[in-house]
């Protein structure tokens, strides 16, 4: 386990030591019920905080304040450049408070220092900055339609939005979800995962400081079926955004098409991660490693199946362990650890119980496994050899720090198998051959294929997935359609 703790920003003692309250209407209050739940350090598994707990009284208050927030203003009456401003302040205020917010993120979650301060904290400003640019560009069409008319599209916001977020990247989630709505007009009712709300009632207190007007952003920690449920069935809002896992999706789906609400989803993934036989081992070794190792596992897109050729099966899955044996795991806010613990025991007894399904089906064990000691929620990084398609874990999202690896024998039967999953989110393809990335980056039914590299992001480049994987694309100018409704105008010229 490594060392060398990072001392806590005194801003960040005095947030953890300070009321978690709801944020509604511009205010920060108690929960109706004054509830309150407690959130772990998943290092030590000591409690953190507790915070006020959204019930559905308090999701109420919400909605309404976002509703008046977009029907009466002033957020929706208010310019364009001038809402494009207040995003540009929030992003100022998230650098000016990186450090304190990249604690947070690694305090609640568990994920590595290094990680939230390169990774998770500089992608969700620039994130924010993208779309406060978006802002003042969104723009309809003008339609030569026949007859004496004048028809043009308008762009609208679509409203009040519901926005239910994952605990795997807490502050770059509620950025993937805020920057779009922000941009095209609409208010928001968010609410962060019960196991990671520290960061995003941290960033309320920007989101006030910014200036934002009353209403234009809520932030409700609660749980799903309390606080995510009633958000999802409330009849004033009018789309729900929600990234997490597949069956939650269907069900939130199902749930909203009683008041026929939009609905965008970022589900799970199995996605396929492709070293043929003229890759760089070099890069595609760690490459592929990194691919599922990076935030423990727990990423949507993990390129947890691990597609070697059969004839390079046992000398890349023995370079790949030794790699992973390197692997520095420890608490995140040591500055060296390129690990961290899961998130949760909950996450950690499931990781573990997929890792005895792997063994019990025959896989063959090559490294990890274990839970590498008793304190804290960690499962060390863990490589399973010869595994077969139909296996559990060739099937199933582990969201952990687990490779499956399964050896092929000709490019064909490859894409079939690659194919062969309910998700399709995500695919990586290691080759130095230009012809056969593209014919397989063609043929890989995904929502993103990365070539040479994996965990690619950019706030302009859309993310999201076929099949089971979800619904729509978040980032880039693709998710503004995603908050915007079009209208066609028809003016009589006669
Ligand atoms: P995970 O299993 O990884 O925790 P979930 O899909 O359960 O993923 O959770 C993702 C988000 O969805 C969290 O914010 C959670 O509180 C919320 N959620 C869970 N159940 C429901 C539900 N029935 N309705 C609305 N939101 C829910």
């Amino acid at each position: 386990m490594s060392q060398l703790t990072v001392s806590l920003k005194e801003k960040v003692e005095k947030f953890l030591n300070g009321k978690k309250h709801l944020y509604i209407n511009g205010e920060f209050v108690e929960s109706k019920s004054q509830k309150t739940f407690e959130t772990y350090n998943p290092a030590t598994g000591e409690v953190l905080a507790n915070v006020f707990e959204a019930g559905p009284e308090d999701i109420d208050l919400a909605v309404r304040a976002a509703r008046k927030a977009f029907d009466e203003g002033p957020w929706s009456k208010m310019g364009s450049a001038k809402r494009s401003r207040l995003m540009y302040k929030l992003a100022d205020l998230m650098e000016a408070n990186s450090a304190e917010l990249a604690q947070l993120e690694t305090l609640d979650n568990g994920k590595p220092i290094r990680e939230t301060t390169n990774a998770d904290i500089p992608l969700a400003i620039e994130h924010m900055r993208y779309y406060a640019g978006w802002s003042t560009k969104i723009v309809g069409q003008t339609i030569p339609v026949n007859g004496p008319f004048f028809n043009y599209t308008r762009h609208e916001a679509v409203g009040v939005v519901g926005q239910i977020i994952p605990w795997n990247f807490p502050l770059l989630m509620a950025m993937w979800k805020l920057g779009a709505a922000l941009a095209t007009g609409c208010t928001v009712v968010l609410k962060p995962a019960e196991q990671t709300p520290l960061s995003a009632l941290f960033l309320a207190e920007l989101i006030q400081e910014a200036g934002f007007p009353p209403g234009v952003v809520n932030i409700v920690p609660g749980f799903g079926e309390t606080a995510g449920q009633p958000l999802v069935d409330h009849p004033l809002v009018d789309k729900i955004a929600f990234t997490g896992s597949t069956e939650i999706g269907k069900m939130i789906m199902e749930k909203a098409s009683k008041t026929l609400k939009r609905v965008t989803l970022e589900l799970g993934g199995k996605s396929p991660n492709i070293i043929l036989p003229d890759a760089d081992l070099s890069r595609a070794i760690p490459g592929a490693l990194n691919g599922v190792m990076f935030n423990q596992g727990q990423v949507c897109c993990a390129g947890s199946r691990v597609f070697i050729q059969k004839k390079q099966f046992d000398n890349v899955v023995a370079d790949m362990a030794a790699h992973a044996k390197k692997i520095k795991q420890g608490a995140g806010l040591h500055s060296d650890t390129e690990i961290g613990p899961l998130v949760s025991i909950e996450q950690q007894n499931r990781v573990l119980g997929f890792i005895e399904k792997g063994l019990n089906e025959g896989a063959q064990l090559v490294v990890g496994g274990e839970k590498p000691q008793e304190q804290g929620y960690f499962v060390s990084p863990t490589i399973f050899a010869d595994v077969n398609d139909d296996m559990t874990i060739a099937k199933e999202e582990i969201f952990g720090p687990v490779i499956s690896a399964l050896p092929y024998e000709d490019l064909d039967e490859l894409i079939n198998r690659a194919n062969s999953s309910e998700y399709g989110l995500a695919a990586g393809v290691w080759t130095r051959d230009i012809a056969n990335a593209h014919y397989i980056a063609n043929k890989l039914r995904a929502g993103t294929v990365w070539v040479n590299c994996y965990n690619a992001f950019d706030a302009a480049s859309p993310f999201g997935g076929y099949k089971q994987s979800g619904i729509g694309r978040e980032m880039g100018s693709y998710a503004l359609n995603n908050y915007t409704e079009v209208k066609s105008v028809w003016i009589s010229m006669k």
